[in-house]
């Protein structure tokens, strides 16, 4: 072999990518080569660089075993042409057992068997940059993720308490407190409603509500109790609960909580746990 078809053997060797035999030849010509020696080492650096980026990517698997199925496919290429240029040049191959038969004819020579190694190794390279780009990316996107929901969260929670300082400043606000009976005497709740019947129940003193029940609020005027919203209260026994007053019940009006089956009734069947004074 000469000069050239060993240079063109450098890029793969830098990546272990050469049999025993090959090895040993291509060492043998190094030996008294000083341009491959050179190069050589310049493609170690490539090698070493494109391991550094591999050992960078987190989860490693998915890139290490596309390197070795494209090192694989690179390989058994070679071996196919390497074989079928020792035929046709007249020589006996080396390892007459590893003999591969030609698969595919073509015009390639053996130097070019090995620039496509070359750029076979270009492109694991590339696609172990794109794979670490796509999972620092996809990592980076969870992150986004996260965080806008935190935000978005906020940003509700201030809605709300900026709804209820609000409403509680505005003219022609009513207040009404709302105290615990004798089944729940810790509980205790306010309703603020403007002249458009819009409310708010803020409520605390009151436990989650037993399986299959919910509390619901009460607007009674006239001695008629006409429906509210149904409710469950959070671990600390507090609501924050936003309602439509009817027309009738706007002034003058007693408001209550009952306990009821989940999702409201019409009509009030459960214990009173808060009132307000009459
Ligand atoms: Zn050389």
């Amino acid at each position: 072999m000469a000069h050239e078809d060993y240079k063109e053997m450098l890029a793969a060797h830098a990546l272990s990518a050469l049999d025993t035999a090959e090895v040993r030849e291509l060492e043998a010509h190094l030996q008294s080569c000083a341009g491959c020696r050179k190069q050589l080492s310049e493609w170690e650096e490539t090698a070493s660089g494109l391991a550094f980026v591999s050992l960078e990517a987190r989860p490693l698997e998915p890139s290490r075993q596309l390197r070795g199925r494209i090192l694989e496919a690179i390989r058994a290429d070679a071996k196919a042409w390497g074989v079928s240029k020792e035929v046709k040049d007249g020589h006996r191959p080396q390892q007459a057992s590893n003999v591969v038969p030609l698969k595919r004819p073509g015009t390639w020579s053996f130097p070019q068997t090995w620039s496509a190694i070359a750029a076979g190794l270009v492109l694991v390279g590339l696609v172990a940059a794109l794979f670490v780009l796509w999972q620092q990316n996809r990592e980076a996107r969870r992150d986004l993720e996260l965080v806008s929901e935190q935000v978005r969260q906020a940003q509700e929670q201030l809605a709300q308490q900026q709804e209820i300082i609000e409403m509680m400043a505005a003219h022609g606000t009513h207040r009404s407190e709302l105290a615990g009976t004798k089944v729940m005497p810790g509980s205790h709740a306010m309703l603020a409603y403007d002249k458009d019947g819009r409310a708010i129940l803020m409520a605390k003193g009151l436990p989650p509500p037993p399986a299959g029940k919910e509390y619901q609020l009460w607007f009674i005027a006239g001695g008629k109790p006409m429906p509210g919203k149904s409710f469950i209260t959070d671990a600390s026994g507090a609501v924050t609960l936003k309602d439509q007053i009817p027309p009738q019940a706007r002034n003058a009006a007693v408001f209550a909580i009952t306990l009821e089956p989940r999702g409201g009734v019409q009509s009030p069947t459960g214990e009173m746990y808060l009132i307000s004074p009459s």
